[in-house]
């Protein structure tokens, strides 16, 4: 009885667990193996006809685009959509149709992908204070071992190259350091600079060398451009304005592998990172919960040797990608934990016949924990049941509640015990990962380890003294609104907003966080720093609002404290001007003109903006010191 008869033999998982770089034998990758044959005769002997079998692909382009929904595709049923280069690829190849994120930030999710690990396994649970550690294998890796030349061209900060993605990668293009404002993680390019380099890259290969190429493209993502900017039919549609235009790059791409006559041969892989809220649950983006509309995204395959037009309804998980793709490709991959399976025999077209029935799909938001002291949010989907755990846990029917507005545990909690246990059994499969951390507070390292999220094996605790993120999404919306508060010169009100929010939650990091930078702005640098202080002890860690900490001493004269927390900035982001600059300002002070140079000169070194009054501001110090 055949069970899988178009999977090959997968010897690799015989190997048993790998802990070094090992090389991956490239399988048969110029002929035709004999499962080939043997899938061909088994068709036949089925009485399906046995066509002539296309050659396996030999290069591999992988795009993510950020932010994107499924749902806001034509192929996935979106009737505004203006996506034809996407919908295009569905036609050419097969379509998931409910495949899912395991985390709605994009580090995470795209540790996950290329690694074919869930978070817990490798480690990195948010944007910019966790990296990709050594010890996993990564897609790149694996396929640079077996001869194919790779490149990453990325369009955002959150995936530099410092944060550790770039393993395997012959290329890894950043995105430049233009900003000097306090951007941040928002930090991103074009996808039309993307693909600039990209193509740069493509020109310098051989014709017969076969590659992997990854884009990723920014343009869902906030913020979007002005209506101008967007195509006429989608003015009054920022986002999907942006789907399109992120779509048109794609379309570019495909078309220059053609020109190239590289497209036969490329296997083409679309998907994305998490999905966006747009209002839903009261949540504006993403980051913050798990709901369909940030863990459901495309994932297309699209290659001359796969059935057009096809699609799979089963349940897929971003981390089956990896395996997927590798199997595509005949090549062996590393041993991987569970939840990670190759889908490949479903993309291949052969009918679901696996002798297990599909595992769960695990999904997280640990943001919720990290930067607002609240409950983290974990959970599992099997089949139309999906359970999320928290204070207050929910349980859904995605099938026929795909808004998830039902909860449905208080008449189903017979479900949500099953399904907490697979989640349970899953986290004990896959212990927490140390080492991971870059730059985590003393207080969120303690609770990830108190939690079961990091060090030995432990299953995950919920912890039920922390508030439940359901009832944190007003203060969230708030928080946003005091931005535009700001930017609209309303600074009293903003002012009493964040009053409000502190007193209801007077330790949160964000909140501690926006009021210290209020202060900053006004020149109240006393004022400010407890407030700074307190945000980055509990957790908020990112660059930006610890340079702003230094600022405060930096203009109050205290230099070596100024000097110490600027280090630490730079510890979390070695690229962020603002601290570079300010480093060099507190050099000066301490008459140390040789060190301020060096911190100038890496400063413009890394600059690849128009004129800022920043930069302006360095080149002047930077003339004023002695050669
Ligand atoms: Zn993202």
């Amino acid at each position: 009885m055949l069970t899988q008869p178009c999977t090959p033999p997968r010897s690799a998982a015989k190997l048993g667990h790998v802990t070094s770089k090992l090389p991956h034998r490239r399988t048969r990758r110029f002929s035709h193996a004999p499962w080939l044959l043997f899938c061909a005769a088994a068709a036949a002997s089925c009485g399906a006809p046995a066509a002539e079998p296309r050659a396996a692909p030999s290069s591999v382009l992988l795009v993510t685009i950020d932010t994107l929904r499924a749902d806001r595709l034509g192929c996935y049923g979106h009737t505004r959509a203006h996506t034809p280069n996407i919908d295009g690829l569905a036609t050419r190849g097969v379509r998931f149709e409910r495949a899912l994120s395991v985390a709605p930030l994009t580090f995470p999710a795209h540790v996950s992908l290329m690694s074919g690990t869930i978070p817990p396994h490798h480690g990195a649970r948010d944007n910019g204070v966790f990296r990709a550690v050594e010890e996993l294998d990564l897609l790149a890796e694996v396929l640079r071992e077996t001869g194919l030349r790779t490149a990453a061209f990325t369009a955002a900060f959150v995936l530099d190259s410092q944060f550790g993605l770039d393993q395997g990668f012959e290329e890894y293009g950043d995105v430049p350091q233009r900003v000097m404002h306090p951007k941040g993680m928002l930090e991103h390019r074009s996808a039309a600079e993307v693909n600039a380099e990209a193509f740069a890259w493509l020109n310098t290969l051989d014709e017969s060398e076969p590659f992997f190429l990854w884009l990723h493209y920014f343009e869902p993502h906030l913020p979007y451009p002005p209506p101008n900017e967007r195509p006429a039919a989608l003015r009054d549609h920022p986002y999907d304005a942006e789907v399109s235009n992120a779509d048109r790059a794609l379309g570019q791409v495909l078309a220059r592998l053609e020109e190239l006559g590289r497209g036969e041969e490329t296997l083409v892989v679309l998907t994305s990172d998490h999905g966006e809220s747009l209002g839903e649950h009261g949540e504006a983006s993403h980051s913050f919960f798990v709901y369909q509309a940030v863990l459901h995204v495309p994932l297309i395959f699209s290659h001359a040797s796969l059935p057009a037009g096809s699609t799979v309804s089963s349940n897929a998980s971003l981390v089956d990608v990896m395996p997927t793709l590798l199997e595509l490709l005949e090549i062996e991959g590393p041993p991987l934990p569970p939840p990670a399976r190759s889908l490949a025999a479903s993309v291949r077209g052969a009918a679901s016949t696996a002798s297990s029935p599909p595992p769960p799909v695990y999904f997280e938001s640990l943001n919720s924990l990290l930067n607002y002291g609240w409950a983290p949010l974990q959970g599992v989907t099997l089949g139309d049941d999906k359970y999320i755990r928290a204070p207050r846990a929910e349980l859904y029917d995605i099938a026929r509640d795909p808004a998830e507005l039902s909860n449905l545990l208080a008449t189903d909690a017979e479900r949500a015990r099953a399904l907490e246990e697979m989640l349970v059994a899953l986290l004990a499969a896959n212990p927490g990962r140390e080492g991971a951390e870059r730059e985590l507070s003393d207080s969120d390292r303690v609770r990830l380890a108190g939690l079961g999220y990091t060090g030995a094996a432990s299953p995950a605790v919920t912890e039920n003294t922390l508030a439940d993120p359901k009832d944190g999404i007003e203060r969230v919306r708030k928080e946003e609104l005091i931005l535009e508060l700001f930017n609209a010169g309303r600074h009293a009100e903003g002012v009493g907003v964040l009053r409000e929010l502190l007193e209801g939650d007077p330790a949160n990091p964000v909140f501690n966080s926006r009021f210290g930078f209020v202060q900053l702005m006004q020149g109240r640098f006393d004022e400010a720093i407890p407030y700074l202080e307190r945000s980055i002890e509990n957790g908020y860690r990112v660059a930006e609002n610890v340079t702003n900490l230094a600022l405060c001493f930096l203009y109050t004269q205290r230099l070596d404290r100024a000097r110490t927390v600027f280090e630490e900035a730079l510890a979390i982001n070695a690229k962020y001007l603002p601290a570079l600059f300010g480093l060099a300002q507190v050099h000066v002070g301490q008459g140390d003109p040789d060190a301020a140079r060096d911190r100038l000169d890496e400063l413009l070194g890394l600059w690849r903006g128009g004129e800022d009054p920043i930069i302006a501001q360095a080149r002047q110090l930077l003339a004023t010191l002695p050669r």
